[in-house]
């Protein structure tokens, strides 16, 4: 199989490459490993859009974190996808905290960063009245924002796939060779030949940048976080991001809202061996759950949904590696693309296909489609507008999740959309049907029947969230018959 550019992973940051580099006349296909795009660190994160104060001065992660996160309001507003400004403050609780707090201030200033200010105890409390009262200082970071990291990476897929950009799911690289006139893939279901490769791989992006030099110059280190998330049924604590002081493993334990009205709790920072391993452990969580202590001392997990983790691609040397592979033509990297990446992808993405379209003359397009953001979630209509919705579809008035209430449109939609859902999985996180108290136990059977009709397959063939995460594995026909001849 050929095409011009090929770009290795799905995430935030191959989607919005994938995105902004549709906007040139060449043929872009983005090989994916996983079933559905958004499956790595891209759906597991805390969501935030950082301001920038914590990245070091001069460092490749300070210039795309500030340059991203100025970015961010239009470019949610383009996709359609929520974002919301509700700024954040770093705790201080001791004297060595207070000169943290001063430290991060001032390298806020040199990032430059705006709508900083550093915060004494009892303006804290009159904030954020359930903060720990022994709080000594904060820093408020006034841009930093929340945003749904899934829901962005959705929304520049599809965005992609209108504009040409083709996407192989289930298509893992398994090997990288240079030729005299580009480069061929390797994978499971074939070999792809491209003149331009970029890897955007996340956690294997050190292994893939190895491959591409024949060199093994850079090494991941697969750093899990751990959290809690809260029903949005009861209020939310904090209206801010509430961080602790960043330790050397990372930017610490935080209590934030999400961008849909619930509350997360951690992450850990656990490094570990395997970059698939996202499970959540008692230890882990109780870990989360003691340092949130100190946030909010009340903090109560009696109304906790689920708990999850993701892995950061944690590079060695410590910052993001970014641009063209030393040594190598035609071929791009994003490699070590941890925290604060998602907030960083805009920028990089635009910073990053401008480099590659002037180093390989690659021409605009006449025409570029406009992203076509989703109607308004049927949850967020007022009554009005929702009796106006099922008068011009009746299955707007067909509500497939109550708790999250979500209609038999949205899924429908969903499976629709240019790279629409293929699994439960995939359903809930464009719609959030399966998010709310039940966890999918009362929709997931109606969302399997769903899928199962606008995909024309068998129930049998349905995952959770790919791979061998079948639903159902058999009839009961089949089932009764294996059993008479057994
Ligand atoms: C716990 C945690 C908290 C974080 N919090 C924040 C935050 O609040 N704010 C922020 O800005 N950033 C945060 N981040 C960082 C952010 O999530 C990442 O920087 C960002 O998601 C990286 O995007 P990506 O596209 O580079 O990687 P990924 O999303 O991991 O995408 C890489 C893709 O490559 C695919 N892939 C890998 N190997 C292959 C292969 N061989 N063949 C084909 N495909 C392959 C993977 O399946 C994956 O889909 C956090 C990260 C974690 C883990």
């Amino acid at each position: 199989m050929q095409t011009d550019i090929l770009i290795i992973g799905a995430g935030v940051v191959g989607c919005a490459l994938a995105r902004d580099l549709s906007r040139y006349t060449a043929g872009i296909t983005v090989l994916e490993a996983a079933a559905d795009v958004a499956e790595g660190a891209s759906k597991a994160n805390s969501g935030i859009v950082h301001a920038g104060f914590d990245a070091h001065a001069g460092s490749v992660k300070a210039h795309y974190n500030v340059r991203g996160a100025e970015m961010y309001p239009s470019y949610c507003a383009e996709l359609g996808v929520p974002y919301r400004q509700n700024g954040a403050l770093v705790l201080a609780f001791s004297p060595e905290d207070r000169s943290t707090i001063e430290a991060l201030y001032r390298q806020g200033l040199d990032n430059g960063v705006k709508g900083l200010r550093i915060l004494e105890r009892d303006e804290i409390l009159t904030l954020e009245p359930l903060t720990n009262a022994q709080v000594v200082c904060a820093l408020l970071a006034e841009t930093s924002g929340l945003v749904s990291p899934y829901e962005l990476t959705f929304a520049l897929a599809d965005h992609a796939a209108v504009n040409g950009v083709q996407f192989q799911l289930d298509t893992p690289v398994t090997a990288v060779r240079r030729e005299d006139s580009g480069w061929t893939v390797a994978t499971p279901r074939g070999e792809w030949h491209c003149r331009i490769l970029i890897n955007c791989a996340g956690a294997s992006s050190a292994w893939i940048h190895n491959q591409m030099t024949g060199r093994e110059e850079h090494h991941i280190v697969n750093r899990r976080g751990q959290y809690w998330i809260l029903d949005h049924a009861s209020p939310l604590p904090f209206r801010h991001t509430m961080f602790q002081c960043p330790t050397k493993m990372g930017k610490g334990v935080l209590v934030a809202p999400t961008v849909h009205g619930n509350v997360l709790l951690g992450p850990t920072a656990e490094d570990i061996d395997d970059p698939l391993d996202t499970a959540t452990t008692a230890q882990g969580l109780d870990d989360v759950l003691q340092a949130c202590r100190l946030t909010w001392p009340q903090v109560n997990v009696r109304t906790a949904v689920t708990n999850f983790s993701g892995i950061r691609a944690h590079e060695e040397k410590g910052d993001f590696i970014i641009g063209a592979v030393q040594g190598c033509k035609h071929a791009y990297e994003t490699v070590g693309v941890e925290s604060p990446g998602l907030t960083s992808a805009p920028a990089i993405a635009a910073e990053l296909s401008a480099l590659i379209a002037a180093a390989e003359e690659l021409a605009k397009k006449d025409s570029w489609v406009q992203a076509k953001p989703l109607p308004k979630p049927f949850n967020e209509m007022t009554p009005q507008e929702q009796a106006a919705a099922c008068a011009q579809d009746p299955l707007n008035g067909r509500l497939i999740c109550r708790c999250e209430v979500v209609t038999e449109a949205e899924i429908r939609r969903a499976i629709r959309r240019p790279v629409g859902a293929r699994s439960i999985d995939g359903v809930k996180r464009r719609t959030r049907a399966g998010m709310g108290r039940c966890q999918g136990g009362f929709c997931a059977p109606r969302v399997a029947e769903i899928l199962s009709e606008e995909l024309q397959l068998p129930m049998t063939q349905l995952t959770k969230n790919g791979g061998d995460s079948l639903l159902v594995t058999s009839t009961l026909v089949q089932a009764m018959k294996e059993a008479q001849t057994k």
